[in-house]
């Protein structure tokens, strides 16, 4: 049923093709440095698996170095999975995993020759380094995206495992049992190829995704929200308290002076002002607090389940908090005040702009009235 000189063919084709897919997928400037090493890794598989398929080639070649190319290539596919979970692979380990499946073909073509212990050992190691693949990528978790890789490497883990096994035992292919789990673990390995180049490029462009979501919404300076990001997060809270019946309360922060501090300390010191700033905000809010920067100077709170009066406390704390902090830049250190304005949805409806305009408007009158102070709007 299943031809196995066929699924050989398949085999070849699909890590050629998946091969091919990998390495233009990582063939551009700039292309994460994990994506590289996938389709080096691949690429040398591909050569390997060629070099131990072609027969007329020296056994040197297509019984020993065959070997120790694939595994040199599954070696720099693992360094890859380490890169993309911010470890790595030493290049000594490197050598050491293609040595070994260079070391011990070469005996068993040299000293103890032994075609069948050959595939026993390929089987074996090479499932057991497809499993290392799998276990790196699950000990990073995200699960979602990166379930695909680890099922194409535990796939073809298993389907080498059992290969060798099969050598190992020496089982009778004459028995219809036997022939159809070699044809099954036939056809899971090339399936397995295709789950696992998917896989690398769905976990890839899983990156890329949560890189331009973060450009596009984190404020570079300060690493706090931009406008795009409170548009979206602040929505959010807001339709969350609505649905729950709570109160959500916004409020506008803006420092005192701050022309002043740029214009006697310099552009780079009032940056470091802002940073500072944002950091001793994040440090006084709850995980799902929103908090950006509305532009400049100025910082707004999206604060869920605070009625005008616990916002009004916990803006006098961060007025307090801002008065007595310190911000440092080289050996310079500034002392600077913020004004806030505060407006809530049980005085304006749950509708950001209009509680944003109220506490711009309330921020407004704060400055008015003498600055570093707190007002209701
Ligand atoms: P007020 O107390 O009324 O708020 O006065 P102010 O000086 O803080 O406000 P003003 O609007 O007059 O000046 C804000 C300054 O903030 C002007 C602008 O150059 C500066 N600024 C805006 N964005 C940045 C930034 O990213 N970094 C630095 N260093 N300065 C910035
Ligand atoms: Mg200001
Ligand atoms: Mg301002």
């Amino acid at each position: 049923m299943l031809h196995l000189e066929t699924l050989l063919l398949v085999h070849l084709c699909v890590t050629l093709l998946t091969t091919a897919l990998v390495a233009a997928s990582a063939n551009y400037a700039d292309s994460p440095p994990e994506l590289r090493w996938w389709a080096a890794g691949n690429v040398c598989v591909s050569a390997g698996v060629v070099v131990t398929l072609v027969e007329t080639l020296p056994p040197l070649l297509t019984s020993v170095a065959g070997y120790g190319i694939i595994a040199f290539g599954l070696a720099l596919v693992l360094r890859g999975l380490r890169v993309y979970s911010a470890a790595t692979l030493s290049w000594p380990m490197i050598a050491a995993i293609a040595g070994v499946a260079l070391l011990v073909p070469l005996y068993y073509t040299l000293v103890e020759p032994s075609r069948g212990a050959r595939l026993v050992f390929s089987g074996f190691y090479f499932g057991v380094l497809n499993l290392w693949c799998a276990a790196a990528i699950a000990r990073h978790g995200g699960w979602r995206v990166n379930c695909i890789g680890v099922t194409g490497f535990v796939a073809l883990g298993c389907a080498l495992l059992l290969r060798g096994m099969h050598m190992w035992l020496d089982t009778d292919l004459s028995d219809p049992t036997n022939a159809l789990l070699m044809g099954v673990t036939a056809l899971v390995i090339p399936l397995a190829q295709i789950c696992i180049s998917f896989g690398l490029i769905v976990m890839v462009m899983r990156r890329y995704a949560e890189r331009l979501r973060r450009l596009s919404t984190l404020d570079t300076l300060t690493g706090t929200l931009n406008r795009a990001g409170l548009e979206l997060q602040g929505k959010r809270v807001l339709l969350r308290a609505q649905r729950g019946g709570r109160s959500l309360a916004v409020v506008m922060i803006d420092v005192d002076h701050f022309k002043v501090i740029n214009d006697s300390h310099g552009h780079l010191v009032g940056d470091e002002v802002l940073r500072h700033l944002s950091a001793l905000l994040r440090m006084e809010l709850r995980p799902h607090d929103v908090l950006a920067r509305f532009g400049g100077e100025e910082f707004v709170l999206v604060l869920d389940d605070l009625d005008l009066a616990d916002a009004l406390r916990l803006a006098e704390r961060l007025r307090a908090g801002i008065e007595l902090t310190v911000a440092a830049m080289d050996d310079v250190t500034v002392r600077f005040t913020a004004s806030l304005g505060v407006a809530c949805s049980d005085q304006h409806g749950y509708d950001l702009i209009r509680l944003i305009s109220a506490g711009d408007a309330a921020l407004y009158e704060a400055k008015r009235a003498g600055r570093n102070r707190v007002t209701a709007g």
